[in-house]
């Protein structure tokens, strides 16, 4: 039923059933596309756990992953051991296969949103989803983490974004994190209004957006450099202490500026198919602006993630970066 409950989310179909028993607990659809685990006796170091994927529709990797981790449970080869919100983030894309409807998802997760149209409604409907959920579990350690797969190759195929927050993310983060084969992490260095932030500025949640690998089709997934992330999810359902890692194998970076597009006529100056965190030496032409002019590197070389010209705009075209320390 839990493996099945994710196609039937694709598909358009109602599921066969709404609420029944898993091994240590119950599950139940609370909203379309969200499912809630609760455990009978959930571990003392439990965390209240929302996993989500599918924010952009053609990111299919982490559903997969996700629909693994419940086969897993379902199969009785997991114990539910803590509260869990799993999210189909934005099911009508998912079912087309594309990245969104009519604008990007990610970017709405604030409560002043007052756009109008359907992403925005699904944006309010999940904060709503993750705020309920948070209230009937509470005491606990949050956590959420967002699964997505990045537009095009990466120098670090596996890595995390750490919303900006004004307190610091708990240490044994780090540790999970590079337990579970993350390469990177990039904190950013103001208020994005992604759904990870969401539940970092609002809930104090220990959150992230996690990028795993390159978005490919369903079906087209090869998930088996993602068994270590399989692993740390898995402890997370259980409730038991994750695998721990060296922070130090990964490599740290800040957001430096945002590169946003202000026009039509806005090109970047570099290849479409340019890696994530390619670095770029000081005088560097990186893009091109009808209203905002031309976008140079300074007297420090800038690593660039998430370019997409194709923006809407006023949204980023390109986050900049530089190397950062490792949290302390
Ligand atoms: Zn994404």
């Amino acid at each position: 039923m839990l493996a099945e409950w994710l196609d039937q989310g694709l598909e358009g179909r109602p599921p066969s059933r709404a609420e029944g028993g898993v091994a240590g607990g119950r599950f139940r659809l609370v909203a379309p596309g969200v499912l809630e685990l609760v455990p009978d006796a959930p571990s003392a170091e439990a965390r209240a756990c929302v996993l989500s994927a599918g924010i952009h529709g053609n990111e299919t990797a982490p559903m997969e992953l996700l629909g693994e981790v419940l086969a897993r449970l379902e199969a009785g080869l997991l114990c539910l051991g803590a509260p869990l919100l799993v999210i189909l983030g934005n099911p009508e894309a998912i079912r087309r296969g594309e990245r969104y409807v009519a604008t990007n998802l990610n970017r709405l997760f604030c409560r002043d949103l007052e756009e109008a149209g359907d992403e925005p409604d699904r944006a309010r409907a999940l904060m709503a989803e993750v705020d309920a959920f948070y209230a009937r579990h509470p005491g606990r350690e949050r956590l959420h983490y967002d699964l997505h797969t990045a537009i095009r190759d990466s120098r670090f195929p596996r890595f995390v974004v750490e919303p900006f927050a004004a307190t610091p993310t708990p240490p044994e983060q780090w540790r999970w994190l590079a337990a579970a084969g993350i390469q990177a992490v990039l904190h950013q260095h103001r208020h994005s209004w992604t759904f990870s932030h969401y539940a970092r500025h609002y809930h104090g949640a220990a959150a992230f957006t996690l990028e795993l690998g390159r978005a490919r089709p369903f079906g087209h997934n090869d998930l088996t450099p993602l068994a270590p992330m399989a692993r740390l999810l898995e402890a997370l359902v259980e409730g038991r202490a994750p695998a721990e890692g060296d922070p130090g194998a990964m490599t740290f970076f800040r957001a430096e500026h945002e590169l946003l597009r202000h026009s039509e006529a806005f090109r970047l100056c570099f290849p479409d198919a340019t890696p994530n965190f390619s670095e770029f030496p000081p005088g560097t032409r990186l893009a091109e602006d009808a209203v905002a002019g031309e976008t140079r590197v300074g007297a420090t070389p800038l690593s660039v993630v998430f370019p997409n010209a194709e923006v809407e705009i006023g949204a980023r075209a390109a986050l900049l970066v530089v190397p950062s320390p490792p949290p302390a």
